[in-house]
């Protein structure tokens, strides 16, 4: 297991220790120094009941994050009806992480999120890992339409 399948291993798993909500999604944040050591942690509404998982492992996280990462479960927001000001894509960028590592594109549930795009346009490097979508999506199964289309359906089209 590299450093990323593990750390995106856990910020999935915090995510679950997220109250559910039906207004907001369940995710998880891991912050990693450039050391390699974990930095901090947070979890949707983990302190608060409007709190977002990257915003509670970034208030959490001391000293200087030059260089670190910061894996999510899920895509920092670029919109957000609670704290307009504070959206996690702009909290990131503040920060100074030079990096942004997602395991799920946030649907258009609530907003239509560009977290992706300002950060890469402010220079972070952002990596996803779609291995660990499936999971980042099952504590959200309540907040998603179903799905139209099986996945276990093969199709075919003729020749
Ligand atoms: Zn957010």
């Amino acid at each position: 297991m590299n450093d990323d399948d593990r750390w995106m291993s856990r910020a999935v798993e915090l995510a679950r220790r997220s109250p559910r909500s039906s207004a907001a999604f369940a995710v998880g944040a891991v912050i990693v120094g450039a050391d390699g050591a974990e930095i901090a942690s947070g979890w949707s509404r983990d302190v608060d009941p409007l709190v977002h998982a990257e915003e509670s492992a970034l208030l959490r996280a001391r000293g200087d994050l030059t260089g670190a990462t910061l894996y999510s479960s899920l895509e920092p927001c670029s919109k957000r009806a609670s704290r307009p000001e504070a959206t996690c894509a702009s909290l990131i960028i503040a920060a100074g992480i030079s990096r942004v590592v997602i395991a799920w594109h946030e649907p258009d549930v609530f907003v239509t999120c560009e977290g992706v795009a300002l950060l890469t346009a402010a220079g972070v490097d952002v990596v996803e890992m779609p291995e660990f979508a499936e999971r980042a999506r099952a504590v959200n199964s309540h907040l998603l339409p179903a799905r139209t289309t099986p996945r276990s359906t093969r199709r075919a089209w003729p020749r």
